[in-house]
């Protein structure tokens, strides 16, 4: 009995505690990304999506993405734009760029908005270098303005209740006091995701995709029931749909898996996105604005839902570089790791693993991060430990194979490398989790795709 509460949980339970406990309806948040809002028709759509659902109260939109596989998002047009600051003429021309796909959206959905002020505005503060962090906040600033009166909500401007401390670190608590006053006051409101401001008023954005980061602390603050992410795939797909095609979809995942393949590199949620959550709970499900019918990935804290597969998913990146350290009897000299990697701290340079043998130390980093320190880098690790060699390899790619579904189920190392043996790949470095939600594997980056499409068809095709 126990143990079906605790499996209803996640998802259930916190519908049923709310009703039983009178409040006035559910109340779901709903972040829709760049594509679900690329056009006048994607703007209908996703209106009629809010609409179906009177619970669909708070909406977190991206800027403007691509319409078409050779468009360009807004928000890397206005990079784009601020780096032409200096230059008058440019500025003029690629502005009107951007104000042109606002006004392309305002007059296909038919609606009596004037953005003349706001632009006006933004070209003044780019002539005063007011940062690129504000210059990109503003696709978001300004497609909210645009949702806000096609949907007749309230617009709340992210400035005012996302706050970053004067390190420009995200403030949780702080934002949730002024998130949770502020959207106290309205029963449906627009906040644009992506941005936040410091103490003394100026913008500053989360990393690239960050409108998910938003959505959940949205979520958080007005004790969601559900967190609604509506992008352009029906759900989180067991890898990336570029490399396999039609990849299946994930039913159920869990927020740990989800965070091992999102920092990996499925980018359809933000790796940060689960942090608000956590704290209550609140599950999220990953939907598509071009197929609403499709029930999408369901995101919780923990699940008895069996995975369909023994792995959840498959994720990986390229441009990673080893360090490889060789010294006899290293493992007798306490503080050899210690040492090493204070190296790279000095350094500046985070390590993603450190695979151990012995009489061997690798450390591995990304390539773009380590190549302008290494000769720093080495010179330290000799002067830190004196090893008998140092040698470097660069150009691996690394792909996590997740699954909570892996620690039942005996042999999948030994699967994943009949494939990739079974697809002549050589595999460079394999590192698995204390937790064994996920194993590492590290690749030539020439072998990277084939060596996900391998893995996907042992565990996702045969199914042997
Ligand atoms: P949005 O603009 O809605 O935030 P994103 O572009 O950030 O959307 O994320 C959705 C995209 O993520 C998909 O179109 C797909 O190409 C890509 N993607 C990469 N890996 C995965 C995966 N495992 N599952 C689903 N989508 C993935
Ligand atoms: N518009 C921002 C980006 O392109 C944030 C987001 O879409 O989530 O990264
Ligand atoms: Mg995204």
């Amino acid at each position: 009995m126990l143990y079906q509460n605790r499996c209803g949980y996640a998802f259930l339970g916190v519908h049923v505690e709310k009703r039983i406990g009178g409040t006035s309806g559910m109340k779901k948040v709903v972040k829709f990304g760049g594509s679900s809002l690329a056009s006048a028709e994607q703007f209908r759509k996703v209106s009629e999506i809010i609409h179906a659902d009177k619970d669909r109260r708070y909406v977190v939109p991206s800027a403007p993405g691509k319409r078409g596989s050779k468009d360009t998002k807004v928000t890397d047009m206005l990079y784009d734009c601020y780096s032409a600051a200096g230059d008058a003429e440019a500025l003029t021309k690629k502005i009107a760029a951007i104000q042109a796909r606002y006004q392309e959206i305002i007059d296909g959905l038919g609606l009596e908005l004037s953005l003349e002020e706001q632009f006006k505005e933004i070209r003044e503060r780019f002539e005063q270098h007011a940062g690129s962090d504000y210059a990109a906040s503003r696709g978001e600033y300004l497609n909210g303005i645009v949702l806000a009166a096609y949907l007749e909500y309230d617009f709340i401007d992210a400035a005012e209740v996302i706050c970053f401390d004067e390190d420009g670190v995200f403030d949780a608590e702080k934002t949730d006091e002024k998130m949770r006053a502020r959207l106290g006051e309205t029963e449906r409101a627009v906040i644009p995701g992506f941005y936040g401001a410091m103490p003394d008023g100026s913008i500053k954005t989360f990393s690239r995709g960050g409108s998910d980061i938003t959505g959940s602390i949205v979520a958080r603050a007005v004790h969601a029931d559900l967190y609604e992410n509506w992008t352009d795939v029906s759900g989180f797909l067991v890898t990336d749909p570029h490399i396999v095609q039609n990849p299946e979809t994930i039913e159920t995942i869990t927020y740990r898996e989800l965070r091992e393949l999102s920092y990996m590199g499925a980018t359809v949620l933000h790796a940060d996105a689960i942090f608000p959550l956590r704290k209550e709970g609140i599950p999220i499900n990953i939907k598509n604005t071009n197929r609403p019918q499709d029930p999408g990935t369901l995101i919780v804290e923990s699940t008895c839902r069996q995975p369909r597969f023994t792995i959840t998913g498959i994720a990986g990146k390229k441009g990673f570089c080893a360090i490889n350290i060789e010294k006899d009897q290293m493992n007798s000299e306490i503080g050899f790791g210690r040492k090493v990697l204070q190296v790279f701290e000095e350094n500046g340079i985070s390590f993603e693993h450190v695979p151990s043998g012995i009489d061997t130390f690798t450390v591995i980093v990304h390539q773009s991060e380590f190549m302008e320190k290494e000769q720093n880098v080495i010179s330290g690790i000799h002067r830190a430990v004196q090893p008998d060699t140092l040698d470097l390899e660069s150009g691996l790619a690394l792909i996590a194979v997740v699954g909570r579904g892996m620690r039942a189920n005996r042999g999948t190392a030994g699967r994943i490398f009949a494939a990739l043996s079974h697809a002549r790949i050589n595999v460079k470095m394999i590192d698995q989790g204390s937790s064994e939600l996920n194993i590492i594997i590290g690749v030539r980056n020439e072998d990277f795709e084939n060596a996900v499409r391998a893995i996907y068809d042992i565990f996702v095709q045969t199914q042997l």
